[in-house]
C-alpha cells in the first residue's frame, strides 16, 4: 500500500501517519520531518533547507524531489510507504509520478484532510512538537500529561518557528496557490479520498481507515 496524505499545514497529517505507519506498518517518508532531521544533525541540506521552512516557503522543487527520490530507493519503502508533505506542487507530483514508474510502481490513495482555516490557525500556533521524537501535541486539543514534556519520550517540547503567525499565514497562501491543484491532479486519475478533518482525532482516524479499506 502506498499512500499519499494531503491536507493544508495543520491538518493532521503528522498526528494521523503516527498511527496509521504502526496499525498498516509503513514506511513514514514526511519531508518536513527529513529537513528538520537533517538540520539537527547539521547537514548542509538541513541548513539551506532551514532558510526557507523559518520564512514559511517551499523547499526547492530540485531539493525536494532530490530527497525522496534517495529515499524511496531504500528497502523499507519498497512495498508500503505513508508520504506526508510530499508533493506539495505540479512540478514535484510529475517527478514523484516519474520516480514510481521507474520502480514499476505507482501511488494505491491519496488522502485529502479537509479543514476550514480558522482550525488551521487555531492548530498549528497551539502546536508543540518533541525535540527528541518528533510526537506532536496541541496546548488545547492534545495536551501533554507533564506541561513541555513529552509523554512518550519525556524530550521537550518546543513550538516550530514556522508555526508562528507571520509564517503561517505564507504557509496558508502558498498552500492555496501552489499544493491546492494537487487535489484535481490526484481527482482526475480517480485515487483521491476526502475525508473531513473537523472531527476528533480518533473520528478523522476511523474515516481514513473507511477510506483505505478496499486498497492493497
Ligand atoms: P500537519 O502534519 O498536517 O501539519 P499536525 O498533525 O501536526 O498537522 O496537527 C497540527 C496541530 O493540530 C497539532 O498540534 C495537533 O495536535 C492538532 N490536531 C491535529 N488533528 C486534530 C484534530 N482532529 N482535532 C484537534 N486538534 C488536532
Ligand atoms: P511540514 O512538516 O510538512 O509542515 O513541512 C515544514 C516545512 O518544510 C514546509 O513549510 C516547507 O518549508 C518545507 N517542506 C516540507 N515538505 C516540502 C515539500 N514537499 N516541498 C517544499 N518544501 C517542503
Amino acid at each position: 500500500m502506498k499512500i499519499l496524505l494531503m491536507g493544508p499545514p495543520g491538518a493532521g497529517k503528522g498526528s494521523q501517519s503516527e498511527r496509521l505507519v504502526k496499525d498498516f506498518d509503513l514506511t513514514s517518508i514526511s519531508t518536513g520531518e527529513m529537513f528538520r532531521e537533517a538540520y539537527r544533525n547539521g547537514e548542509q541540506l538541513g541548513i539551506e533547507a532551514m532558510t526557507y521552512i523559518e520564512r514559511g516557503e517551499l523547499v526547492d522543487d530540485d531539493i525536494t524531489n532530490e530527497i525522496v527520490r534517495k529515499r524511496l530507493l531504500r528497502k523499507d519503502a519498497e512495498r508500503c510507504f505513508l508520504l506526508d508533505g510530499y508533493p506539495r506542487t505540479v512540478t514535484q507530483a510529475e517527478a514523484l509520478d516519474g520516480m514510481l514508474k521507474k520502480m514499476n510502481s505507482c501511488l494505491s490513495a491519496v488522502i485529502n484532510i479537509v479543514v476550514d482555516k480558522t482550525a488551521i490557525l487555531e492548530r498549528m500556533v497551539g502546536r508543540r512538537v518533541c525535540k527528541q521524537c518528533s510526537a506532536t501535541y496541541h496546548l488545547s486539543f492534545r495536551p501533554p500529561k507533564v506541561r513541555g514534556v513529552c509523554d512518550q519520550c519525556g524530550g521537550e517540547l518546543y513550538q516550530r518557528e514556522d508555526d508562528q503567525l507571520e509564517s503561517v499565514q505564507n504557509r496558508l497562501n502558498i498552500y492555496e496557490t501552489k499544493t491546492n491543484p494537487l487535489i484535481n491532479y490526484y481527482d482526475k486519475r480517480g485515487i483521491l479520498k476526502n475525508v473531513n478533518g473537523m472531527q476528533s482525532f480518533a473520528d478523522v482516524y476511523a474515516d481514513i481507515k473507511r477510506a483505505l479499506r478496499d486498497i492493497t
